[in-house]
This record gives C-alpha cells, structure tokens and sequence, in this order.
C-alpha cells in the first residue's frame, strides 16, 4: 500500500531496500551512512544486520548472501570503499547472482572525514554501474531499481549518496514491498577466480559495457530537459541546486545513472555551445566529457573553475556558475563564535591525554601517532597530543615506520572499534618486527564518534593482544579516571621503557552510551 512519509536520504534509501526483498545489510558505521544500518536494525529486525569488523569484511559477506541468491545491501562511508576495494572490484569478475548494492555515502567539504574522495571512480574503475539519486524520493525508488538490475546485469550497483542528501528530510512516497528472494545454492565456476577462470569472467564483465551504457541511455533517471543555448549537465544532487537556480535559458541532462551517457552527452553538444557541469564531488563527469567531446569543444564546472574546485555543491554557488542571483535567504554566518569539537566532559579519553602528556614531557623526541575516532580530538587544545591522524589503523603501522627511523618513544593511539577495524594487522607487524612501541587502545566498548554502535572487539581486546603476540606482562589494562593517575602514568612510563612491544589498554565506557544504557 502507497504511503507518504517524511525520511532522511539515509532512512529512504534503507526503507528502498527493505521494501526491494532485502535479506541482509552488512556495514561498518561511517557519517554519513550509518543511520540507513540504524534504520533497518529499527524498522526490520527480522532481516539480517551486522556491524561488522571493517568494510571489507562487509562487502565479502554480502558478496556471499548474494552468492546463495538472496539480495544484500553493503554500507558504508566513502572512505570505506578504500577499505572494502579489493573485494569490490573482485566481485564485479566473479560477477552476483541475489541483487547486491553498495552505499558508499560521499562526504564531499569534509563534515566529518579525512578527504572528498569520489565513490564513481571506483565504480569506473570495477566497471560496475552507479545509480545517483538526487532527492529522498528517487533514494527509495531508484535503489529498489538498483537490486533488480542488479540481478539482470550479474553485477555489483554502487549506490552513490553525499552528506547533503543523506542527511535531509523530504517527503517520501511509497510503495508495496516485495518479498525476499529464495535460497538459491546453486554455484558455476566463476566464483572461483583462478587465472584461467578469472580471464573468462574478466571478458564477461567487458561484454556486459555496451549493456550498462544502453541502460543508461536509456533510463528515465537519465533526461534531457529544456531548448535553451547553453548546456548544463547536473549530477545527482546537483539537479536540484540547477532547477532552484531557474536559469531560463539553458538545456539540462540530469544523470543519475552511470556509465555515463554518451549518445544523451553528445545530443546535448550538438544542440548547445557549451555545457557547464554540476557535480558533487570530483570532477568525475567533467573529465569524462572533455575526454568524450575532444578539446575544442568548451567544457565548464570544477576544473575550469566556474565552480569551487573543492567543497560541496550549493545552491548559491551554482547559481553563480549559472549567472543567476544568489536566492539565499539567510545572512552568513560570519559573526557566529566558532565552537570547535572538544572531547565530552568526562571521557576516559580525556584521562588518558592527561596521563599520556604527562609522561611525554620526560621524553623530548617522543612522538604520538593517532587514529580515526573521537580521541582524534586529543589533536586539538587543551590536549595537542597528537601527531598524526591519517587512516584506519595508521596509528600503530605509522608509530612502528617511525620507531624503525629512530623516534623514541613512539607510541600510538587507536580506539577499540579502529583496532580491529584495521589495526590489529599493523600490530602483528611490529610484534614480528620486534618494534619498540607503546600501543594504547583506549577502549570506551562502543564505537563512539558515529553514535554508540557495536565494538566488534569488546572484551576480546586481551586475548587478541596475546594472540597477535604481545608478551602477556606487556599488556597492562587501566581504568582512566582521574583518581587513578599516579597509577596510569606509572604503567606508562615503564611500557615506553619496555625494549619491544607493549599495550596498554584504558578501559572505561563512554559517557553517551553509559547514559543511554542507564536510561
Ligand atoms: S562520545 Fe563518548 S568517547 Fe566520544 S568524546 Fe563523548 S564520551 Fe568520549
């Protein structure tokens, strides 16, 4: 029965899969994706949901629901596809049988992320088909397309969403679910991506080209609108900002669906004198149709610098690019005090800044290494502890790599959801390497910064220490309270003395889920 409610992009595109016959949503929380996870664990408990260890843990086992014939939904942010790539590009060789699409949620202006990278190159990069919707209401549709075509091509849909989108409400309609698929354990050898096998499937996924191209020539999500002179093609969430713009005299392609259109492209050439491009993100589209219209044909947006070359899309700015004033209603922000991200009052994370600085003023060439979480944080004043933050997991490799270059004491800092996320193989390197670091897991049991999901390593944290190779008397556990700081900076100081790898693990939870759990 149709019905219209007012959803977040996130919660469209996971009530889209829901209704699409999901069987199963495996991910790994990252803003701006989490909540559509969140929604389906709400709204469906009966499907089946997993934070799982990382992305890539994720992509292979919704890669293997889909090998049994049932449909899988994969989430995460777009630096998750760095994580989850070598299985996402493997899987459109070994090509899916159960519908099977990947959220990647793109965070383009960096809200809360290390890089604007854009998901549609890795799609171009496993030549696998994108669907882009550009408001809540094509999320719902368009993913619930997304698993059957998925099914029709036998290959992975990378489902493209920004910050903008994902995080906005708008009135939804709609529409009857379906029902799951049914178990299917058949199997064909090209699963199995021995060389010989894998160059058969490699052709197969070529052949498959042409097909995605007519698809998206042909799709209703892909349109040529209007019989202005000037040429406009808008991506995704860009349509919008064009259509707010109301530039008269202008024709507009809307893509939503990649690979991109060429025969639509080329119309629109051949009808305008130059085309602007609208697109979040990278300069994906824009180098796409240079390459596709040759050099002599004027091609505008990110790289010509019509449009910021970094930061998302806004209504204003492409209006500027369109040559139409700016309709913003409201004033700019300037005079606003700005409020930069502190640490919550008592966070155990806090306690270990404080003993940690402590001890690292004894030691003048000490270096920190840090990671991806809310103790990022400690980068900031008061604590200025840190001297890194790159990736997942890079808080140890980067402390071994400088400890191997003669930095003493080099110690990392990581939180329990990142450690086993990816810092649990960096561990195993320095413990093979005989590295001298100190490695501390600030363990709050939950994964924090993106709202208190499931910790995959909660009370494993030890045992897996000890198994990786960690001299058991070099696995100290503390509880970070301010009352027990002579202790800490005492346990401290005698691991960065410990020739060789030592962890130290602070444990306390955090303030938000213990007040959750209390309520
Ligand atoms: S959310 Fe939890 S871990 Fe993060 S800063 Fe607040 S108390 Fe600390």
């Amino acid at each position: 029965m149709s019905e219209k409610r007012l959803l977040l992009g996130d919660e469209a595109v996971a009530l889209g899969a829901l209704h699409a016959g999901l069987s199963g949503v495996y991910s790994y929380p990252g803003t701006p994706s989490t909540e559509v996870t969140e929604f389906i664990q709400n709204y469906a408990p009966e499907v089946r949901s997993r934070w799982c260890t990382n992305e890539k843990t994720a992509m292979e086992a919704a890669l293997g629901m889909s090998y049994a014939g049932k449909r899988a939904l994969v989430c995460m942010k777009h630096v998750g596809m760095n994580v989850c790539a070598d299985a996402f590009v493997n899987a459109a060789v070994t090509g899916v049988k159960g519908g099977l699409v990947v959220l990647a949620a793109d965070d383009p202006s960096m809200h809360s992320s290390q890089n604007e990278q854009d998901s549609r190159f890795y799609a171009q990069f496993a030549m696998v088909p994108v669907f882009e919707p550009s408001d809540q209401q094509e999320a719902y549709d368009m993913i619930r397309e997304a698993f059957a075509f998925s099914e029709e091509i036998g290959l992975p849909v990378l489902f493209r969403v920004v910050t903008r989108l994902a995080h906005s409400r708008a009135a939804v309609l709609t529409g009857d679910p379906s029902s799951q698929n049914a178990l299917d354990p058949s199997s064909d050898r090209g699963w199995i991506l021995l060389p010989a096998i894998a160059r058969r499937q490699y052709l197969k996924l070529i052949d498959k080209q042409p097909l995605l191209l007519s698809a998206s020539e042909g799709t209703h999500h892909n349109l040529l609108e209007g019989t202005g002179a000037r040429g406009v093609i808008a991506c995704g969430i860009g349509y919008n900002y064009v259509k707010e713009a109301d530039a008269q005299d202008i024709t507009l392609l809307k893509v939503s669906q990649y690979p991109l259109p060429e025969a639509q492209v080329k119309a629109l050439a051949a009808r305008c004198s130059s085309i602007l491009v609208v697109e979040d993100g990278q300069p994906v589209v824009e180098q796409g149709i240079k390459a596709l219209l040759g050099a002599g044909y004027p091609v505008e947006g990110r790289l010509s610098g019509r449009l910021p070359r970094t930061g998302e899309l806004m209504p204003d700015n492409v209006a500027a690019a369109l040559g139409v004033p700016s309709s913003r209603a409201f004033g700019s922000a300037q005079n606003l005090a700005p409020r930069p991200p502190q640490l919550c009052p008592g966070c155990g994370h806090r306690d270990v800044y404080a003993a940690l600085n402590q001890v690292v003023a004894e030691y003048p060439g000490a270096r920190v290494f840090g990671d991806i979480g809310c103790y990022t944080l400690g980068a900031l004043p008061p604590f200025s502890a840190l001297a890194s933050c790159v990736d997942m997991g890079a808080s140890i490799t980067m402390a071994k790599g400088a400890a191997d270059a003669g930095i003493f004491p080099a110690v990392a800092v990581i939180g329990d959801s990142t450690f086993t996320h990816s810092g649990m193989t960096g561990l195993l390197d320095a413990v093979n390497d005989h590295s001298r670091i100190t490695v501390i897991i600030s363990d709050n049991l939950t994964t924090a910064m993106t709202g208190g999901q499931d910790s995959a390593g909660t009370n494993k944290f030890e045992a897996i220490c000890l198994g990786l190779g960690v001299e058991p008397e070099h696995v100290r556990v503390v509880v970070p309270l301010p009352a027990n700081m002579p202790e800490i900076t005492r346990i401290i100081r005698e691991e960065i003395e410990y020739d060789g790898v030592s962890v130290i693990i602070p444990r306390r939870e955090c303030m938000q889920t213990l007040r959750r759990h209390k309520k």
